[in-house]
């Protein structure tokens, strides 16, 4: 097995030199000349890394990213069956078009977005969500297990992606809930230690709450506490919870707590020095006095 890995950034970088950590032949590419230093096996161009691969990974920004690369990698040619792995986070329906276009040049594709962020990537302790028929599903099993612990089908092309949009929803949402309250908290004069270890302790307890406490000092190792770095950067909050948006569209869902907090986070990550700080920060503009 060969497989070829493009897009070599935070994510990207530590997924594929898991991968060949792990033994698998792994060839990287990335359109920034500066990306992906540390993978030995980083190739000059789309085409050398593509060669002789029967399996293509992306971790790419957008899906027209994605769309991009799909493109160039199928004008390439040559005759053997090859699987498309995109664990990029991209909408709904840009992901069935890419497993349609892969199909029809008879290729398979499966969608597999993750949640574990860079830490989980190089822990290879990521959390995999899978769109995919069964069988291209089976073939990519030995790679998502290479980099991942918690692999889930959730059905045909473009599942995966749609179950990353509703998990990231959620935690959008429980952010500005978390931040809510300890503002109220904080205009209420309580101690922010005391009400974050009853929290931990309580019903009001979630992974957003004990990880990315937005105040600083309660959790020494969440982004508040040190400078807001991320962590999960807003600006990638803002653009997973707009994707929640485009799938709620797309089938009349109403999710209108998840329709504020697209708006919310949007408006935070227009400033570009704001949307590269960890979410939690859009405490700032919450705290009111
Ligand atoms: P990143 O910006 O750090 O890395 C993306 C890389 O892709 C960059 O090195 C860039 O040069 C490269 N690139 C862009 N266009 C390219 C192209 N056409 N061909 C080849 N390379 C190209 O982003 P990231 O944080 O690694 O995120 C990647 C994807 O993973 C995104 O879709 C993001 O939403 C998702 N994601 C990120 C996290 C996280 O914690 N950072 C967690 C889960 C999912």
């Amino acid at each position: 097995m060969k497989v070829c890995f493009i897009g070599l950034g935070t994510m990207g970088l530590p997924m594929a030199l898991r991968l060949a950590d792990q033994g698998i032949d792994v060839a990287g590419w990335d359109v920034a000349s500066d990306a992906g230093q540390g993978l030995h096996s980083r190739r000059a161009t789309l085409a050398d890394a593509a060669e002789g691969a029967d399996i293509i990974v992306t971790m790419l920004p957008e899906g027209a990213h994605v769309a991009e690369t799909h493109r160039a990698i199928l004008a390439l040619g040559g005759g053997s069956k090859r699987l498309f792995i995109d664990s990029s986070t991209i909408d709904v329906t840009t992901t069935k078009q890419l497993a349609a276009a892969a199909s029809s040049a008879g290729h398979g594709f499966v969608d597999a977005p993750v949640s574990g962020g860079a830490e989980g990537a190089r822990a290879g302790s990521l959390s995999f969500m899978i769109g995919g028929s069964e069988a291209d599903s089976a073939t990519a099993m030995p790679v998502l297990r290479a980099m991942g612990t918690k692999i889930t089908h959730f059905g045909a092309p473009g599942a995966g992606q749609a179950a990353k949009a509703c998990h990231n929803m959620i935690c959008g949402i429980t952010a500005l809930g978390v931040c809510e309250a300890f503002a109220l908290a904080d205009s209420l004069d309580l101690d922010a230690d005391k009400f974050f270890q009853l929290c931990a302790g309580a019903a009001a307890q979630s992974w957003i709450l004990e990880n990315r406490c937005p105040v600083p000092g309660p959790a020494p190792n969440a982004p508040a506490s040190n400078g807001y770095a991320p962590g999960f950067a807003a600006g990638l909050m803002a653009k997973d919870l707009r994707l929640a948006q485009a799938a709620a569209s797309a089938t009349g869902q109403a999710t209108p707590f998840g329709a504020e907090a697209a708006r919310r986070f949007s408006e935070f990550a227009e400033d570009a020095e704001a949307g590269r700080l960890d979410f939690s920060a859009i405490y700032r503009t919450i705290r009111s006095n």
